[in-house]
């Protein structure tokens, strides 16, 4: 059952997803050659307790940390350590949640640490598009495979792949709620989409083949054929007036400190 949010509850969700927009500005600076998982968790752990919220993620289901931290291969889901340490050329994917009140929010980017080769940063740009252009099609009177279609048709069209064993999901009082969001699919088929979902988006994209595996960890998500991943992410609130990001600075993407006046300034 997909639970519609009431303005208040959205609210709510903002007030996390705007934690999480000033943890990632700050990631993007904390992320360089030699520095540890375990010291980008417990910075983002630092922050969140600041703000007075929680992190999401810590005790889910048993998971250890407040950020996922998963470098290269790895897809999804990785355990910050100590003992693992960015290299120049990697690339890291990090996904966070928190929650306000009983509310939560979820994120998740991709940063190259250093330099990387074009095809490697064209792998991360193409996952971002892909993630804009599923958002722009989180309107009302569309369905869901609306969003799932326009993500798989961007990362197929530049030879990349669609991770087809995690997925999307609604999110609000549970970090999982319904629908599912599968990150490729069929246009018009799907639930219809409505005023007052609040959808987490996070197309997960492979350089090679889409199939992955877990780690004995029980947590790590790999690609099997070893190839890189990316992976973005927003908490979205659908509006009468159209998709709403929540896990973006005041402003939104395009306002003060947000992602595209970073970029230009790089
Ligand atoms: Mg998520």
């Amino acid at each position: 059952m997909i639970v519609l949010k009431s303005a208040r509850e959205i609210a709510l969700v903002r007030a996390g997803g705007r934690i999480l927009a000033e943890a990632m500005a700050m990631l993007r600076d904390l992320v360089k050659p030699g520095v540890s998982t375990q010291e980008i968790d417990r910075e983002v752990e630092a922050l969140i307790a600041r703000r007075g919220a929680r992190p999401a993620f810590k005790g889910y289901r048993g998971f250890p940390a407040t950020v996922c931290t998963s470098i290269n291969e790895e897809v999804v889901h990785g355990i910050p350590s100590p003992s693992r340490r960015l290299r120049e050329g990697d690339i890291i994917g990090l996904d966070l949640g928190v929650i306000v009140d009983g509310y939560y929010a979820d994120a998740a980017f991709t940063l190259a640490v250093g330099e990387v080769p074009p095809e490697v940063r064209c792998l991360i740009e193409v996952t971002r598009e892909s993630l804009d252009l599923g958002i722009a099609q989180a309107r009302p009177g569309n369905r869901l495979g609306d969003i799932s279609h326009a993500i798989q048709r961007h990362v197929e069209g530049h030879g990349f792949s669609v991770v087809r064993a995690f997925v999307g999901h609604g999110i609000g009082r549970e970090l999982h709620e319904d629908p599912q969001i599968p990150n490729f699919g069929e246009p018009g088929r799907g639930p219809l989409l409505k005023p007052g979902m609040v959808l987490a988006i996070e197309p997960m994209v492979t350089m090679g083949r889409p199939e992955v595996r877990v780690l004995e960890d029980r947590w790590t998500a790999v690609t099997q054929d070893g190839s890189l991943a990316a992976h973005f992410e927003h908490t979205v609130a659908l509006t009468g007036a159209g998709p709403v990001i929540l896990t973006v600075p005041d402003g939104g993407p395009d306002g003060p400190g947000g992602p595209a006046e970073r970029e230009q300034d790089a």
